[in-house]
């Protein structure tokens, strides 16, 4: 029988040990245990399957300058991190050379295209079909400028297997009963919601739990001959295999075996209220010209936003999350009443593809991370792929873009 350790204990490295688990895999999980900036639990919870044009695009280039300087433009370049997405962005500019967005957007609208029927197998295997809500979504804006030329650009923007409609009449008094000002909105279809990020935490780990596989603890090294990885309790774990899926936890690990990994923590912020005014069953409403989106969980709303490129080990700007309250506040949102405030890092390679694979240098050593905003829709997905790889089958979908040695290219 196969022996694995996966590291990382977000969505994706959960997917990875429950997708093996499921092939007779014996799994140990190994995760650091300060899950409360892990970004998967934190996120908006939107199974985003639309999103198949990269971001390392001309137009996300060309949009800097206002998302950067519009206070509701909601991107955040701090100088203390300088350091960090200065080469980020010369590589993301490379990235979005007309040749290689064209084949981003080729590779990215594979996966997503199998990232919805992946998440309702994984729901259903972990006995939790609830979890997940096919509703679609709405993408609203606050003046009709806004919404004309919005409106133009989801109409006309390749969305993979997801489709974009005009918002019924009966569905825009529904949106103003939670945002008066809205002057215009689209209905996404076929895009979806998580229902509760903690249930689905709560129902990822159990296999794991019953069996006493999860180690809490922060792995410090990974060393490939022989397969072994050097916690930081001074532990050294051994196993046929390892996986390396610990969001952007994973770029030290692997650059400490001498691989390139040009990875930047993209921080995110959210703010949790009670629900109060926002009814159950509400799909996830995004707010663009605010950037922001807010999602209606079983129990709360979450408000989130922000696209801050920086390290993730600096501590969160509290003027993000002031805000995000000025946003709720401005827009005439019915939450009050806040239970809590959150940052977190989307892990993000200069191509906006994430990696998955085998490694080239250790035939033991797989890698599953870079997901970018889309973490959560590709968990499932990206479990799957791995258990093929370990098993050494041909994945069913061709992860060659996908390769992390590109960047050594
Ligand atoms: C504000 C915000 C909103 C978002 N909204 C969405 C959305 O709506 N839909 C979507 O699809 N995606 C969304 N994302 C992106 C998504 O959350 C991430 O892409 C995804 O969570 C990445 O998952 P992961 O498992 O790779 O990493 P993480 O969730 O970061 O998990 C990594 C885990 O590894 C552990 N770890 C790290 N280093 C080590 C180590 N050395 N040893 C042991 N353990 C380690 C960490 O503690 C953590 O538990 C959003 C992100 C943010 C910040």
């Amino acid at each position: 029988m196969i022996q694995a350790i996966v590291i990382g204990g977000g969505a994706v490295g959960l997917a990875i040990a429950n997708a093996l688990l499921n092939r007779g895999v014996q799994v140990r999980l190994v995760n650091a245990p300060r899950g409360e900036t892990c970004a998967s639990w934190g996120n908006a919870g939107h199974i985003a399957i639309e999103q198949v044009v990269p971001l390392a695009s001309a137009s996300t280039i060309l949009s800097t300058p206002r998302r950067l300087l519009s206070p509701r433009g909601g991107l955040s370049l701090p100088i203390a991190s300088i350091g960090a997405w200065a080469p980020f962005s010369w590589k993301l500019m490379q990235a979005a050379m007309p040749e290689r967005y064209a084949a981003g957007k080729k590779a990215l609208t594979a996966l997503l295209s199998e990232a919805g029927p992946a998440w309702e197998r994984l729901a259903q295997s972990l006995g939790k079909p609830q979890l997940l809500r096919r509703e679609g979504h709405f993408i609203t804006w606050s003046t009709a400028k806004a919404a004309a030329a919005g409106r133009a650009h989801w109409l006309s923007t390749e969305v993979g297997t997801a489709s974009i409609r005009d918002a019924a009449a009966d569905e825009l008094s529904r949106l103003r009963s939670l945002a008066p000002q809205i002057a215009g909105a689209v209905r996404c279809v076929g895009s979806g919601q998580i229902s509760d990020p903690d249930e689905l935490r709560k129902a990822m780990e159990m296999r794991l739990l019953a069996d006493g596989r999860l180690i809490s603890a922060g792995a410090v090294a990974v060393e490939s001959e022989p397969g072994g990885v050097r916690l930081d309790n001074g532990q050294v774990i051994q196993s046929d295999i390892i996986i390396v899926a610990a969001g952007i936890g994973s770029r030290a690990l692997l650059e400490g075996l001498g691989l390139c990994v040009p990875m930047i923590a993209e921080r995110g912020y959210h703010i949790q209220y009670e629900p109060e005014g926002w009814p159950a069953g509400t799909p996830p409403v995004v707010f663009e010209d605010y950037a922001m989106i807010a999602t209606r969980f079983d129990s709360l709303v979450r408000v989130a936003g922000f696209v801050e490129f920086s390290r993730a080990d600096l501590p969160a700007d509290p003027k993000k999350w002031q805000r995000l309250t000025r946003n709720v506040k401005d827009l005439g949102l019915p939450l009050t009443r806040r239970i809590s405030a959150w940052m977190g890092s989307r892990p993000t390679l200069p191509d906006y593809l994430p990696a998955i694979g085998r490694s080239r240098r250790a035939s033991n050593l797989f890698y599953a991370f870079g997901h970018q905003h889309l973490g959560l829709t590709l968990a499932p997905l990206t479990g799957e792929l791995m258990a093929a790889v370990v098993m050494g089958e041909t994945p069913a979908i061709h992860l060659e873009p996908f390769d992390l040695e590109r960047f050594e290219r």
